[in-house]
């Protein structure tokens, strides 16, 4: 009876590695402590909480020496959620420590008390849309889809599988009828969806058709009523889990199936370390439950065109995809194009919907003194600060600093400033003169919206951390769609958020300025996000009645552009792949990111040339990699910061060969004060 734990303190420092032998006494011996037992046990002067990762009869550690446990918590994770938290830190160059803090229940490494907790109902509302869950029945396609799925269920087989279809064909129906079938083999189901509030129809018919065998781990939900949630699904009270990237951890048992919907979404990529991705972890946690992986999109990445494919090519209703025009804006010097103000104007008269997508926030871009040239940009980023005008203020979207929108120049004391570019709450603003609205509504949805309700009065030094759009309160975004979707007639405009999964089936006019902004990002994957927003945003266009698409771009002939406006999704892959091979990007290689940052460029630039070095002298086995860089990137936070990329054949030796080269410069004397950065496979 194996009488020593070994424990993997949460700690999250670095240099701490575990695991720790602990001796078990008697009373924890026999099945009472296994791999994933959560322990509170004494770790130097402190007690801390530790997960049990292995059982032993002996230790290396003399037995005198050997501590005790101080007590057992009463519910730990199951015990392949710990091999899986081994896998995420060694893919994604981190600890076992940060990464079992993935898998451990909501609040665990705060709660040291191990008491008995209160069950607390969940609070369960009927999201957005939810409408009337009439399983209709399914046709040819989505039978198709959904006899593969079933096919590998019976089996038992390991199956991926990608379910390409275009917006409205039903890719959640053959969710929903994959997920019975996952039950029915008493297997349990995970569905991931890009953000809880912005994709409310898929969340609604889960908890529709399943009742209390679902839960939903919103971020909503806080303390005791998210604990409630990760508890039902561990007890087996509920076995089926919606929720955002997360939700990959949910602690089921025997997973069959995992859906992740609009696999496209970038939010599935998590930014704190470790940096997982989601889609692989799903595909991970699959493999090792032979469990079926389902990934639907109308837009599939490039890196999911390997899989074998269901298509689901017709839209439910029998409706066309609505007509995308690209108007072309070279030469135009109105922000609206005018068959854009006039198809708003129509919109109105018809007392109809439209959305207006616009992927930047604020009032302009960036401002500049017209008599001697100083643009205003932040002290501690070297970026421009955006003017919100509303709050009187101006502010940087990466460290969230502000300060007041300036009345004069402080160099010249000029008091003409140009504001240039326009963000949302300027469109708002212009087209609600342009439309005299009146009894036309224009709703906003940004971040700014979102962030400015959440935050209410309560804003400290008027600093507030830069958003991402991902951090949205889900209530706020909610709220405002349900507003949308109640009122008779409007228009809808914000960023990207507007695009995402959310279905009104009265909206007849999609808009989207600024087409190409996204596509001059320094980044291989442009491409693919300008064709999928475009591609998204057409999709909530003309559900319940004819509809049509406006594009302003000054890149009219641009491939992403122009296969968008045709709903080729099949020719924009086709193209993006024979690119991506060309430049061996990703699905090709595999990118590894080091960002070295410091106080002084040059001590920055030394620990990125260093890292390049040790990668020189030891190239991963086989790996056959290429470093590019370093190359500076823009200032943030006050750190000036430098680049390496790695490009590997293969992730793993590479992956390794990384960690060891940043673990030893980070470790040297001449290198301290840096800091560092791993990032696998950045988004
Ligand atoms: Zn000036
Ligand atoms: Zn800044």
């Amino acid at each position: 009876m194996p009488s020593i734990a070994q424990v993997e303190p949460m700690t999250t420092a670095r240099a701490l590695r575990g695991p720790f032998d602990y001796r078990l006494p008697e009373e924890l011996r026999g099945g009472a402590v296994d791999v994933g037992s959560m322990l509170v046990v004494p770790f130097g002067r402190r007690e801390v909480l530790g997960v049990v990762v292995g059982l032993a009869d002996s230790s290396d550690v003399a037995a005198g020496k050997l501590l005790a446990p101080l007590r057992a918590l009463e519910l730990g994770v199951p015990a392949e959620m710990v091999a899986l938290a081994g896998w995420i830190a060694e893919e994604y160059c981190s600890t076992l420590a940060r990464a079992l803090t993935l898998v451990l229940p909501p609040g665990a490494t705060r709660r040291l008390s191990g008491r008995r907790r209160r069950d607390v109902a969940p609070a369960r509302q009927l999201p957005v849309g939810a409408r009337a869950p009439q399983p209709h029945a399914l046709n040819a396609d989505q039978e198709a889809a959904l006899a593969s799925v079933r096919a590998a269920l019976a089996t038992g087989e390991v199956h991926e599988r990608l379910l390409h279809g275009v917006t409205g064909s039903g890719k959640t129906e053959v969710y929903l009828r994959a997920a019975e079938a996952a039950l029915s083999h008493g297997r349990g189901v995970i569905v991931l969806v890009p953000e809880i509030a912005l994709t409310p129809q898929t969340v609604g018919r889960f908890v529709e058709r399943f009742g209390d065998t679902v839960a939903v781990l919103h971020s909503q939900l806080r303390g005791a009523a998210r604990y409630a949630e990760w508890r039902r699904l561990r007890e087996g009270r509920a076995r089926i889990c919606v929720g955002p990237r997360s939700a990959v951890f949910a602690p089921i048992e025997h997973v069959g199936l995992i859906v992740i919907d609009e696999e496209h979404e970038s939010s599935y990529k998590h930014e704190g370390d470790p940096r997982y991705d989601a889609r692989d972890v799903a595909a991970e946690r699959a493999r090792r439950s032979d469990a079926v992986l389902l990934i639907g999109s109308a837009t599939p990445r490039a890196e999911s065109a390997r899989l074998p494919a269901s298509r689901l090519p017709r839209r439910v209703d029998g409706r066309p995809l609505p007509p995308v025009d690209v108007l072309d804006m070279r030469g135009e010097d109105h922000g609206l194009h005018p068959r854009t103000a006039q198809a708003l104007a129509d919109v109105r008269d018809a007392r109809g919907k439209a959305i207006v997508l616009l992927n930047r926030r604020g009032w302009s871009n960036f401002l500049s003194c017209r008599s001697c040239g100083l643009v205003w940009s932040c002290p501690h980023c070297d970026v421009a600060l955006v003017l919100h005008r509303g709050g009187g203020f101006v502010a940087c979207h990466h460290c969230g600093h502000r300060e007041p929108a300036p009345e004069r120049c402080r160099e010249c004391g000029s008091i003409s400033v140009a504001r240039h570019g326009a963000g949302t709450e300027r469109l708002q603003h212009e087209l609600t003169s342009v439309l005299d609205s009146g009894d036309f509504p224009i709703f906003r949805l940004d971040a700014d919206v979102t962030a400015a309700v959440a935050a209410g009065a309560g804003e400290r030094n008027g600093r507030r951390p830069a958003s991402t759009g991902a951090s949205d309160p889900d209530g706020v975004a909610g709220a405002l769609l349900r507003a949308f979707e109640g009122a008779e007639s409007g228009v809808l405009i914000g960023t990207q958020m507007v695009a995402k999964g959310h279905d009104f089936p009265d909206v007849t006019l999609g808009v989207v300025l600024d087409a190409d902004a996204t596509l001059r990002f320094p980044d291989f994957r442009a491409e693919e996000r300008t064709f999928s927003l475009i591609a998204q945003l057409a999709g909530r266009v003309g559900r319940g009645r004819d509809g049509r698409v406006l594009a302003q771009t000054i890149a009219p002939q641009a491939r992403a552009i122009a296969h968008a406006a045709r709903h080729d999704s099949d020719g924009f892959l086709a193209g993006e792949l024979e690119r991506r091979r060309a430049l061996d990007y990703p699905p090709f290689s595999h990118l590894i990111r080091v960002i070295c940052s410091a106080e002084e460029s040059t001590r920055a630039r030394d620990a990125a040339t260093a890292i390049r070095g040790l990668l020189a002298l030891a190239p991963p086995a086989d790996g056959a990699g290429s470093v590019l860089g370093p190359a500076s990137l823009f200032r943030l936070r006050g750190r000036e910061r430098e680049s390496l990329v790695v490009k590997a054949a293969h992730r793993r030796p590479a992956v390794r060969a990384v960690g060891e080269a940043v673990s030893r410069v980070a470790a040297a004397r001449e290198h301290q004060g840096v800091h560092f950065s791993v990032d696998v496979d950045p988004q």
